[in-house]
């Protein structure tokens, strides 16, 4: 689509989908054959740009700007939580790790959705992970970092699990987060964007949508940036006008924003609202000699033991030196000394499974741009304190010569206090603003549910009360996934997909 031609900037489509992500992606490909079958027009618009794999220049800071929002430090109002979600054709799968989990029973139980269990999903998430190549690495592709923490959960008698991921061609380059040199994760702009451009789907790249007004998008399309290809349009204002919008702006942050945008801030109750993000602490244990943590694909390995008792995840993770800074806690020698360390840390990322709460939002500034208002209260705290207790056993089960644990005590804990782990770590030395904690899974939002009071979707992800109006993203979830979100998030699209197809 080289160029395209516009009256007063005004376009006509019948659908429009504004996000490009795990959501937008997997809609535009799932209703792209409509355009044969019945010679309808679908247009897809994204704020960010398209890249490629030379883009990705192997250096932590300009990938990282390029990237996400605001570089990935995009901070609550509280100033506590850092949120990383990216902009871009395929939004935040071009950064994500690629890994590939089903929810199971109990987190839709919990949903309590009507017609959403795990019977329902099932074939929905098998399409996904056949088409995006979802498969186990094996053994010799995984690295050190990653085996220590399994070794170290099976010297605790704790049960692990591999992540199925979903790369092809992957050079265990270990820049998934920043993008991927080659390309290998098999995300919607690798795999799904591809085949709606394919059956015709128009793609707007640099193009945000600002408002919805009626039947017509407000949308700024703007210069193209970092030397990306740009949009088939001028900058410059236009309509985009259609019988039916899906909103899936993503990341849960940015269409609840749009929504607000265009109806006003409490148009529906429950808008904004019920925001979670799986609050995570990225956690080391120095080994005291070289442990292979960079090359290799950072994410192997999984721990359900304190899912349903504690409500945390523990991971495997790998995070670059600017990050990891950022993210570990303290100043002055001692992190002098355990940055240096740092080709022999062996890292964890525990995630909490925090619940729905309806004081923890979205909101939107006097530029209209989203402000989240989250709160790391007492619950999320003792959840945080017990996962350190159990990182750090993890790493001295390993082997580590000492864990940094974040905030706590002593900045670094050592092999023979391990009997006192619990006195080290607890709640009084965990302080909001002083332990940096971030968040990747960003979820809620604009929820499904049957009651307008509580929800802002119908089990179909249509908005209560618009007929013509849609939202295929993470903000569906009602409450968080407990799992990693993407296939989650990709099933749904194809259940609003289904809706959709069965109306044209
Ligand atoms: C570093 C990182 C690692 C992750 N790793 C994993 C993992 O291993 N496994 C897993 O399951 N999940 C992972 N996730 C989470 C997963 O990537 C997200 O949950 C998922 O991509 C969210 O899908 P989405 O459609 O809601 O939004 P996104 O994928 O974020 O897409 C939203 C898109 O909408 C665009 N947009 C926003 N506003 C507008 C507007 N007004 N107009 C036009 N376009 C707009 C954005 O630019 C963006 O491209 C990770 C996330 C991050 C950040």
């Amino acid at each position: 689509m080289s160029s395209i031609q516009s009256q007063d900037n005004t376009l006509e489509y019948d659908i429009i989908i504004i996000g490009s992500g795990a959501g937008g992606g997997t809609l535009a490909k799932e209703l792209s054959p409509l355009i044969k079958e019945k010679g309808i027009k679908i247009a897809l618009l994204e704020w960010g740009g398209e890249f490629r794999a030379q883009d990705n220049i192997r250096e932590e800071y300009p990938m990282a700007k390029k990237y996400f929002f605001d570089g990935g430090g995009v901070q609550n109002v509280q100033q506590d939580v850092t949120f990383a979600f990216a902009k871009g054709i395929g939004g935040s799968t071009t950064v994500y790790t690629g890994t590939s989990l089903t929810a199971p029973q109990q987190v839709f139980d919990r949903w309590n959705i009507e017609g959403i269990d795990l019977k329902e999903m099932a074939p929905r998430y098998e399409k996904y992970k056949k088409e995006n190549n979802v498969h186990l690495k094996s053994a010799d592709e995984i690295n050190e970092n990653n085996t220590l923490f399994r070794d170290g959960c099976k010297n605790l008698g704790i049960h692990v699990d591999q992540f199925p991921v979903n790369t092809k061609g992957c050079q265990g380059e270990g820049y998934c987060n920043l993008g991927c040199p080659n390309l290998a994760k098999q995300g919607t702009a690798a795999v799904q964007i591809p085949v709606a451009k394919n059956n015709g789907v128009h793609i707007f790249p640099f193009t945000k949508a600002n408002k919805i007004v009626g039947k017509t998008v407000l949308a700024t399309v703007s210069a193209s940036q970092f030397g990306l290809e740009g949009s088939p349009l001028k900058p410059g204002d236009y309509k985009f006008k259609a019988k039916r919008f899906i909103v899936s702006c993503g990341s849960a942050v940015n269409t609840p924003a749009l929504l607000m945008r265009s109806y006003g801030e409490n148009f529906l109750p429950a808008i904004g609202k019920y925001f979670t993000c799986h609050p995570a602490l990225i956690l080391v244990g120095d080994h005291g000699r070289k442990v292979q943590n960079m090359d290799g694909h950072p994410k192997s390995f999984f721990c359900e033991e304190y899912m349903e008792s504690d409500r945390f995840l523990l991971e495997t993770c790998m995070y670059f030196p600017f990050v990891l800074a950022k993210n570990l806690n303290g100043y002055g020698e001692d992190m002098d000394s355990l940055m240096s360390s740092f080709p022999n840390l062996q890292m964890i990322l525990s995630l909490c499974l925090d619940k729905a709460k309806e004081k923890n939002r979205i909101g939107i500034g006097s530029d209209g741009e989203p402000k989240i208002y989250y709160d790391l209260d007492d619950e999320i705290i003792t959840t945080f304190v017990k996962s350190i207790r159990a990182a750090t056993k993890v790493f001295f089960a390993a082997g580590a010569k000492r864990v940094h644990a974040p905030g706590m005590e002593k900045f670094f804990i050592m092999p023979d206090e391990n009997e006192m782990i619990d006195q080290l770590i607890s709640e009084r030395h965990f302080k909001p603003g002083k332990i940096s904690i971030a968040a990747a899974h960003l979820m809620g939002g604009a929820r499904m549910g049957a009651d307008p009071a509580t929800s802002v979707t119908n089990e179909w992800g249509q908005v209560h009360g618009k007929e013509h109006l849609y939202v295929a993203d993470a903000s569906l979830f009602p409450q968080c996934s407990e799992v990693n979100p993407y296939l989650t998030i990709m099933a749904l699209a194809d259940r609003v997909a289904d809706k959709i197809r069965s109306l044209i």
